[in-house]
């Protein structure tokens, strides 16, 4: 069925699909290594690209061409790469976009990995890499070098929740003659499409949002164009990052239901944002569907929701967080985001640990920020297990 002119939630449930010889409805896991050759030819024709049949399913398999093909039309794009996580989503981008001698200018609240593959293995390499606050423009023109190949940028950033202006940064990319590469794991395409906005690659960990359900790590890439994907593709087979096809099974179940969980996830954020905003224990909040958040009218302008994550500091800074965290019994105390369940972590000491604390203070991950990821349990109980842990805050 040719999906493209539908809408998101028709594009969700069928883009991609195929019809096989027993009319399964739901995407049959091709749990296969290898594919049989009708003849000699044929198996030339498929390693020469004169023929697109399936080899190995570390270059390719059905259950993965489907996620691929699906996700490629929800972010507007020419295709897609799935991979065994997003970090090798990330590493793969790296691998086809950098080489020795090239710069790339990151976001410096960026996912913590993302970061340090390029500070402490990349850069054996002779990749250079600068972490600016690309929420002022003004900083990511001046970081760009003559040997600048990549702008990379994570919007809304983990876990400042600072907003990028994708728009902007398409313009400087193409000033400058740098592939934007845009990190939408937090949007995901239901509230944000930076291929829409001008972006040249797009990728998530689908572990949070796509999947959705806390039981996989993966992760895809999506390109405009061809000539990237075809890069994106070689440095993904070469370096093994594949997904595998049971993975993408659960992914392709977990995505059927992204617009509607998001949107649970979405309404539950705006109540427990507006909850701990207005609560006496809470020193700051940052989330973009608040007036309070210093880029509010351009999460409204690029994005068409302000999602579901939240950052907030509790009076009495680490301590205090410490033991909000200890005290929740509802929201479990765990990295990761964007599931069905609401989750609470502290970056500093968890997901941002590896990040020397001077460079945690300039991407503004202070010792008291707590994240939290708002499921789509019922909300009053969100707020209700909140408010307890807080007393004892
Ligand atoms: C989790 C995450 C990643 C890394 O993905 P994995 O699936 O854990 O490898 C990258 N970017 C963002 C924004 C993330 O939240």
């Amino acid at each position: 069925m040719n999906t493209k002119n539908l809408g998101f939630n028709t594009k969700v449930i069928h883009s991609g699909s195929f019809e096989d010889q027993f009319g399964s409805a739901a995407v049959p896991i091709y749990q296969t290594s290898t594919f049989k050759f009708k003849n000699a030819q044929e198996g030339a024709d498929c390693f020469s690209g004169a023929s697109d049949g399936y080899i190995y399913t570390r270059i390719g398999n059905p259950t993965i061409r489907v996620l691929e093909k699906n996700v490629a039309e929800l972010e507007n794009g020419f295709d897609g790469v799935a991979t065994s996580s997003g970090m090798s989503a990330i590493t793969s981008v790296y691998m086809a976009l950098l080489g020795s001698g090239s710069h790339i200018v990151s976001t410096a609240s960026v996912y913590g990995p993302a970061r340090g593959v390029l500070e402490k293995d990349f850069s054996r390499f002779d990749v250079e890499a600068d972490f600016v606050s690309t929420s002022d423009v003004n900083n990511i023109i001046s970081a760009i070098k003559a040997n600048t190949k990549v702008l990379y940028i994570e919007t809304p950033a983990n876990p400042t929740m600072e907003i990028t202006d994708i728009k902007a940064c398409a313009e400087i990319a193409r000033k400058h003659n740098l592939i934007l590469v845009v990190d939408n794991t937090f949007a995901t395409p239901y509230l944000q499409k930076p291929l829409d906005l001008g972006a040249d690659v797009v990728l998530h960990s689908v572990t949070k949002f796509i999947n959705g359900h806390a039981d996989i790590v993966g992760g895809i890439v999506v390109t405009k164009e061809k000539s990237l994907y075809e890069k994106i593709r070689h440095a993904m087979v070469y370096m093994g990052c594949n997904m595998d096809p049971h993975q993408a099974f659960l992914v392709i179940r977990g995505l059927k239901t992204l617009a509607l969980r998001v949107e649970r996830n979405q309404e539950n954020a705006v109540k427990v944002a507006h909850f701990l905003e207005t609560h006496p224990k809470i020193a700051w909040i940052k989330y973009p569907g608040l007036e309070s958040h210093p880029q509010f009218e351009l999460a409204k302008q690029q994005m068409s929701g302000t999602g579901s994550m939240i950052s907030f500091g509790v009076k009495g800074g680490l301590e205090a967080g410490r033991k909000l965290m200890d005290s929740v019994h509802l929201a479990t105390l765990a990295v990761s985001l964007g599931g069905v369940e609401t989750l609470i972590q502290h970056p500093a000491s968890m997901t941002h640990a590896a990040v020397s604390k001077e460079d945690k203070l300039k991407a503004g991950i202070s010792d008291d920020l707590v994240r939290l990821s708002v499921g789509i349990e019922d909300v009053n109980d969100i707020i209700a297990d909140l408010n307890q842990a807080l007393e004892k805050s």
